[in-house]
Order: structure tokens, then sequence, then C-alpha cells
């Protein structure tokens, strides 16, 4: 599902999920990715849940649409309000807090479950791209939690501070063993940013490096605190738990 789509098959008119009206109802709308054809909707515009945009089953989306169902981004599913993206990131470098933490005793069966933000870098990454970039979530905008291909306009001196990168393996090299550093390169079109993850950790670093080594071709999506290495254009954040990576598969 997505939060945005477009008017027209040329993809030149967005509507935002929010701004779309009752009229709105029955309409056809396009995909954000121009490769995929499928016929999304406009979901929920009645009812008091935020709005999105979904395709019907007959027209759905190509494999590995990042706006499919398997990005699974329903913003039903989390309160926006309790968001903020910079603490977000910091608890994804913290060791030992176990994101699968059963509920505190009280909390069971008080009816409804208590809504939480987007907090895993999967949840927080699939937030943003169902957004446009540069839509807001929480009062902050999408492209500068996330730089990908959409967003990377807005980064012209490079990348700094608290951020979520899409990137690909380095090649034909992506790792250094003795430095226990793992190399990036930005997802975008250009590949304008390289990304070295360093480690002070052998084990994580181990890990990490086989984990990425047997899904090379697949997106790599890394949240850190990013500084200038002293290289131009290349850019390193600590890296101190394996919650601040995730592979994306579908995409
Ligand atoms: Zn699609």
């Amino acid at each position: 599902m997505a939060m945005y789509a477009y008017k027209d098959a040329a993809r030149s008119v967005k509507i935002l999920a929010r701004n779309a009206k009752k009229e709105d109802k029955g309409n056809r709308y396009y995909c954000p990715n121009h490769e995929c054809e499928a016929h999304m909707f406009i979901r929920n515009i009645e009812g008091v849940s935020a709005s999105y945009f979904g395709a019907i089953h007959s027209h759905g989306h190509i494999l590995n649409c990042p706006h499919g169902a398997s990005s699974g981004f329903n913003p039903n599913d989390y309160d926006e309000g309790a968001f903020k993206f910079d603490n977000a990131l910091i608890a994804l470098t913290e060791l030992g807090k176990s994101q699968t933490k059963k509920e505190a005793p009280g909390t069971h069966g008080s009816g409804s479950a208590t809504l939480k933000p987007p907090r895993t870098i999967r949840q927080i990454y699939a937030m943003c791209k169902a957004h446009d970039c540069s839509d807001t979530y929480n009062g902050v905008t999408i492209g500068h939690m996330l730089l990908d291909n959409r967003s990377v306009y807005m980064y012209p001196k490079g990348v700094f501070g608290w951020r979520i990168i899409e990137a690909k393996c380095k090649k034909p090299r992506f790792y250094d063993s003795d430095r226990k550093e793992i190399s990036l390169v930005a997802s975008t079109v250009g590949e304008e940013y390289t990304f070295i993850l360093i480690f002070e950790n052998e084990l994580l670093f181990k890990e990490i490096k086989n984990v990425i080594f047997s899904n090379k071709e697949y997106l790599i999506v890394a949240a850190g605190q990013w500084s200038s290495s002293g290289i131009f254009n290349v850019f390193c954040t600590p890296v101190t738990s394996r919650k601040q990576l995730a592979i994306i598969t579908h995409n």
C-alpha cells in the first residue's frame, strides 16, 4: 500500500492519500513505481482511520514492487504522534533490548492494543517508502529520514547525522576484515555516495558480513549516525547492533 499515488499514467500529478476526497473513491490511480501498472484505489476514505492507496487483486503490483503488499505499511497500525526519528534510530544501536519483548504485566487483556510508533528498521523503512519523499511523518520530512533515489537531491553536500540509507553492496569487494569495515554504495542511479559501516565487535562484523555475502544482489538498508570519513563523498557510521541493518528481499 502507498500513502501517495499518481492521477495519470505519465506520473505528473501526484496525490497524497491524506488529501484524497470522497469523490475520489472509484478513481483509478497509478503506482509511484513507473514500471508497475497496478490499478490503485483510495481505501478507507469514509472511515475514521487513515486513508491509503491499495491495488485491486485483478491488477496488482508487479513482483517486487516496493509499493506492493509485501512492503506492508499500514498507517493504522502505528501511532504517528509518538514517532521520534532520532530516538528510534538511537534505540536501534542499543544492545540487549529485545524488540519482541512481551507486553508489560497488566496490559494484557485490557481491550484494544495500544498502538506504537514504527520502531524496527523495517517498519521505519516501509513507512518512508510508503510516503512521498517530500511528505512528512509526525512533522519530519520523509527524505530527511531516508536517503534513496527519490530523496538524493536533498543531500547535495553529503549525508550527516541520523539517517537511514538505502544502499547496495560495494563491488567487487565490500568488506575489509582487518579494519572490520563493510562498504556500501547508495542505491541511487548516480551512486553518489559510499557508506562505510565500522564495527568494534568482531562477531557482529562477521555475522553481518556473512548475511550480506549471501544476499549480495539485494538492497541493504542501514541506520546510523553518519559523518564524513575524510574522503570526498564517503560517509561512515559505527554499527553496534544488528538491528541497524536490514536486507530488503522484496524489491
Ligand atoms: Zn506497484
